[in-house]
């Protein structure tokens, strides 16, 4: 690509920065928290019509998709879970073709008083935007757009066919991304902006969502020694589970592309439940899990280590032994994934080529990094033969406190997007 496209390209995206941040400003003012993103889908619906893309939205159905390599399952039918997909058509298509992936969907806010602002009014302060999901990852899916538009702006549009996607359960299953896939949306490449400052992200781990479901006796606590305390009955199944993650961080199990890490499997007891009232015997307890396996480590191997791993304290309690726990899955059962080892000349193409908008942008080389998370780069990267690369902002605390993005980062990674497509898809006049 000649220095002139480049410079005004990159000058594109500073033209309409001040409006890319009032455009995310308003979209991370939508509080699209799992079954609650249809209004954030509507204004990224509406937005993208009056740009001029066709527009599909529709609603997941898990019938369409279980049956699916990499379905996760969930627990009943979606309500009201839906995608939108922008798409560009090119007069010539002789560029190869381009997913622009990003999730809507953000996690849940936890106690409103550990914010300094309210989580979805959106401010800026010192550079950086503050709010849930401001970097997970409603700035990189707003990069995406506006990558998109300063083609337009500097009278380019793709030479190739784009598909521009706003999914939705990214944070729990990916069956948004999946979805996508079984409406028949394929590419020669995907790029997802999560914010892993500035960094392709090399490899990613996989995630296993499980909860364990404990039956107690209960009696009142006068007589407690004849009942059967379900909360504390899950304390030994939890402290089994952390000698597994302890041994699948073990020197013996470690990955190629995680060498350098301490701890990248971690296990998480994300939430607990149980019990009815502080004078009964809690009669139920449940809890809910995420471990992470390395890229290549088998799911089902994984799933049989955890429940013998539960069994095993089980087998130690006599109560337990005839009133076993139940395993229940639901949210990712997803497999890592490493670009670094995609076997296709399009990976090391695809990535090259954003080598070069990378340092155009930043006069850097791009790092690349194995992140101890999962994305939804797994799916076009393992079950489509798709190179799929995750580059995005620098934000802090996602899924914490003052979640925040950036704003210099997101100009970056927006110009670095629109030199990729340009790179990528190739340039047709307007
Ligand atoms: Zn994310």
């Amino acid at each position: 690509m000649d220095n002139d496209v480049t410079k005004r390209l990159m000058d594109a995206v500073d033209t309409r920065f001040d409006e890319q941040v009032s455009f995310l400003s308003e979209l991370a003012g939508h509080p699209s928290t799992r079954g609650n993103e249809q209004s954030a889908q509507r204004f990224m619906a509406e937005q993208l019509n009056d740009r001029g893309y066709e527009t599909d939205s529709w609603e997941i159905k898990v019938s369409d998709i279980a049956h699916l390599p990499g379905f996760s399952p969930v627990l009943g039918d979606y309500d009201h879970a839906i995608n939108v997909v922008g798409k560009h058509h090119s007069r010539s298509r002789r560029g190869q073709s381009l997913i622009l992936n990003g999730h809507i969907d953000v996690v849940p806010v936890g106690p409103l008083e550990m914010w300094d602002s309210p989580p979805f009014e959106p401010r800026t302060e010192d550079g950086f935007m503050y709010g849930r999901g401001v970097g997970d990852m409603k700035a990189g899916l707003v990069a995406n757009l506006f990558a998109l538009t300063a083609l337009k702006d500097s009278g380019y549009q793709p030479a190739a066919e784009v598909y521009f996607q706003s999914v939705v359960e990214e944070e729990c299953t990916g069956n948004g991304m999946l979805a996508c896939f079984q409406r028949g949306y394929r590419a020669d490449a995907a790029l997802i902006p999560e914010p892993f400052a500035e960094q392709l992200v090399s490899a990613q781990i996989g995630v296993i969502w499980f909860q364990v479901h404990l039956k107690g006796k209960p009696v009142h606590v006068l007589e407690a020694g004849s009942g059967f305390n379900a909360i504390e009955a899950s304390l030994p199944l939890i402290a089994s589970l952390k000698t597994l993650e302890k041994r699948w961080n073990g020197p013996r199990h470690c990955h190629p592309h995680y060498d350098d890490h301490d701890h990248p499997l971690n296990l998480n007891i994300g939430k607990i439940q149980g019990g009815d009232w502080a004078s009964s015997v809690p009669a139920w307890c449940c809890f809910d899990v995420r471990m992470g396996i390395y890229p290549g480590q088998d799911i089902d191997q994984a799933r049989a280590e955890i429940e013998a791993c539960i069994d095993e304290a089980v087998d130690k309690d006599v109560y337990l032994r005839n009133n076993r726990p139940q395993i229940i899955y639901h949210g990712f059962l997803a497999e890592g994934y490493c670009l670094a080892d995609h076997n296709k000349r399009e990976a090391r193409l695809a990535i090259a080529t954003l080598e070069n908008a990378h340092f155009a942008v930043t006069g850097d080389t791009l790092k690349h990094a194995a992140i101890t998370a999962t994305t939804d780069a797994r799916f076009p990267g393992l079950y489509w033969d798709t190179p799929a690369l995750v580059y995005g902002p620098a934000a802090d605390s996602i899924h914490g406190f003052n979640e925040r993005v950036e704003l210099e980062s997101v100009r970056r990674i927006t110009q670095s997007i629109a030199l990729f497509i340009a790179g990528w898809c190739g340039l047709e006049k307007l």
